[in-house]
């Protein structure tokens, strides 16, 4: 069992990667362009096609990966940070990834207490279902995902814990290293980047716990207020 701490130099290299998403989604397209000219042939064989069908719907599903884990990712920044009551994000969160969590057998345990939190909605939302995602994912045959929330002084710390495959110590130092994932063909390795992103600028922290075989903790550790700011409530 051993902790590991977000470093700094992650930021800057999430910076470089921001501007490579252009490229990253225009190959997919590009390469579903080729393979629909190629089904234009009039001598293609069923078989083919078959094969043409399937390449272009992968490319896509890989673009759709893309552009869902991105989705409100753009360069960091601490403009548009208002202070917003975080069990609404959360709970948000929570209700967009529970079909997941159905379906892989995962039971969410998430016992919802008002707080308030300096956040961008979108990306704070962003960031909890990108981990979200990954604690699912790392329960094939089911589990707990326990999501709780603690004041910590001017800070609130959200705590998301799995009883999933846990991480070697190597594995947790690259977490939000672009491309750095696991789960081959299926992931895309952005996710946990995105979620350093979001993070980092809300002046928020990433703690980690795992173990391997037994789960894994990520603690939050996000700027708080004991004022709503007026207008954002809605
Ligand atoms: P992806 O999910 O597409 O692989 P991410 O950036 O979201 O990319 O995650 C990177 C890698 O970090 C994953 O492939 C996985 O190996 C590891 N990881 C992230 N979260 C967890 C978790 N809760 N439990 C175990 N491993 C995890
Ligand atoms: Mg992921």
């Amino acid at each position: 069992l051993y902790e590991h701490v977000t470093r700094i130099e992650k930021m800057e290299i999430v910076n470089h990667v921001a501007s490579s998403f252009t490229h990253e989604i225009r190959n997919p397209i590009t390469t579903v362009k080729g393979f629909l000219q190629l089904m234009k042939r009039p001598e293609l064989k069923r078989q083919e096609l078959d094969n043409y069908i399937s390449i272009a719907i992968n490319e896509v599903d890989r673009a759709e990966k893309i552009i869902t884990e991105y989705l409100s990712f753009t360069k960091p920044t601490n403009e548009n940070l208002y202070v917003i009551e975080g069990e609404q994000v959360l709970q948000n969160s929570v209700d967009v990834i529970r079909p997941l969590a159905n379906s892989n057998c995962v039971d969410i345990k998430y016992k919802d207490l008002p707080f308030l939190v300096k956040a961008n909605k979108q990306k704070l939302q962003q960031a909890l279902i990108n981990l979200f995602k990954n604690a699912i994912e790392a329960m094939p045959d089911g589990g707990d995902l326990f999501i709780s929330v603690m004041p910590h002084g001017s800070m609130v710390k959200i705590m998301i814990k799995d009883t999933g495959v846990g991480m070697t110590v190597d594995q947790v130092s690259r977490l939000g290293e672009p491309y750095f994932s696991m789960k081959g063909e299926k992931g895309t390795g952005l996710g946990m980047m995105v979620v350093y992103n979001i993070i980092g600028a809300m002046g928020g922290t990433i703690n980690v716990v795992s173990e391997l075989g037994k789960g894994t903790t990520f603690i939050l550790t996000l700027p708080t207020s004991s004022q709503l700011d007026e207008g954002e409530t809605k």
